[in-house]
């Protein structure tokens, strides 16, 4: 599943974020969840097409993509910069996610201490921003300054490892002046070079503004040319403790159609170029992540990696087609259903069924 690190200063309502987010509730329905661990949140994606197929499939169940929150605890201020380095757990987790959501302090209650950049302003998102910025490029500078005498060796031995040493040393400087690994001018060979290096800059970066309540349908400038994601942390708190028509109500009553970690999850979606295809039967509808660009073989992967290795061809309709001609069957009588081998790339929405080798 795709996976997300939420990091942040002290104080901004993480943990209250996090703990509306594995809460289990009873919002199965509409606000669906489980707990795998207690630092990680599975939340849905929401997506309108589901119900649209089920509307013609009449399935047992509905699943939706989903993507996971994991608490990334320890990232705080100085940490780094003291040269006491982050806890090992602690960049283990953080390395897994596959991209980074910071929490930043939007909302204004006084009685809550600002512990860091305090200038007398209870809201400074792009101080704090900064500030955590700071501490991730200082991780990324010691990561590979612990890196480099290792490698300047082996690059010596096996030349393969040159373009990695090259890149890791363009990197130190980069990230020396203050910039974030992301940011460098890189060709895909370098891209692919740093990957191997686990830098956290690297990864894409998701900001979420917690703002005071009667903000949540505001805009706000952008963050490292990231529009923050408005979430009220205390209202999410809330909501996981209805149940599913009064969470709705709710959600109505702020002029909202989705919960805020919905939204965010829809947003990470976006930001990491990921699509979904779907699989419509009796048992179930279910949507399923690829990447953007990816083929049929590797999307029957996605379901098994058995699907994968015997691919033979993937019965395809578009969505489009599915819903207006009814169905898969009214699809096939009109034409529209279409036998796609291993070359073809996937389109958002392909509604799939993959025929495959044991
Ligand atoms: P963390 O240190 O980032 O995990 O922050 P917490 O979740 O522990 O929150 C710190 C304090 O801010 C707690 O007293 C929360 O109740 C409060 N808080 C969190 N989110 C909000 C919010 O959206 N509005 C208001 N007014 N207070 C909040």
């Amino acid at each position: 599943a795709l996976s997300i690190g939420i990091v942040g200063l002290p104080n901004v309502g993480k943990s209250t974020l996090f703990t509306a987010l594995t809460k289990k509730g009873g919002l199965a329905a509409n606000y669906p969840f489980a707990t795998i661990d207690p630092n990680v949140g599975i939340v849905d994606v929401p997506d309108a097409r589901l119900q649209q197929l089920a509307d013609i499939v009449h399935p047992g169940r509905i699943v939706p993509a989903t993507v996971e929150f994991v608490d990334i605890a320890g990232l705080v201020k100085g940490a780094a910069a003291e040269g006491a380095g982050l806890g090992n757990q602690f960049l283990a987790n953080i390395r897994e996610c596959d991209a980074i959501c910071e929490v930043v302090r939007y909302f204004k209650d006084p009685d809550v201490m600002r512990e860091v950049n305090h200038t007398g302003d209870f809201v400074d998102p792009a101080s704090d921003a900064e500030t955590i910025m700071t501490e991730l490029i200082l991780a990324d500078i010691q990561t590979l300054e612990k890196q480099l005498p290792k490698l300047e060796k082996e690059a010596k031995r096996d030349k393969t490892l040159v373009p990695k040493l090259e890149i890791a040393k363009r990197l130190v400087d980069w990230l020396n002046e203050g910039n974030r690994a992301a940011a460098l001018g890189m060709t895909d060979e370098e891209r692919a070079a740093a990957k191997g290096l686990f830098l956290l800059t690297m990864k894409p970066m998701l900001y979420v503004a917690n703002v005071d309540e009667d903000e949540l349908t505001s805009e706000f400038e952008p963050i490292d040319g990231v529009t923050p994601i408005p979430i009220c942390a205390k209202v999410e708190a809330e909501l996981s403790e209805l149940e599913p028509e009064e969470a709705a109500e709710y959600l109505a009553d702020l002029g909202l159609e989705h919960s805020g970690l919905e939204t965010l999850a829809q947003a990470a979606y976006r930001l990491l170029g990921l699509q979904s295809f779907f699989t419509a039967g009796e048992m179930e509808v279910k949507a399923w992540t690829v990447r953007q660009g990816a083929t049929a073989p590797q999307a029957a992967g996605v379901i098994h990696t058995d699907f994968e290795r015997g691919f033979i061809k993937a019965e395809t309709i578009a969505f489009d087609d599915y819903v207006e001609l009814g169905g898969e069957q009214g699809a096939k009588a009109a034409g529209r259903l279409r036998m796609e081998g291993k070359d073809y790339v996937m389109h958002d929405g392909d509604v799939v069924h993959f025929r495959f080798n044991v």
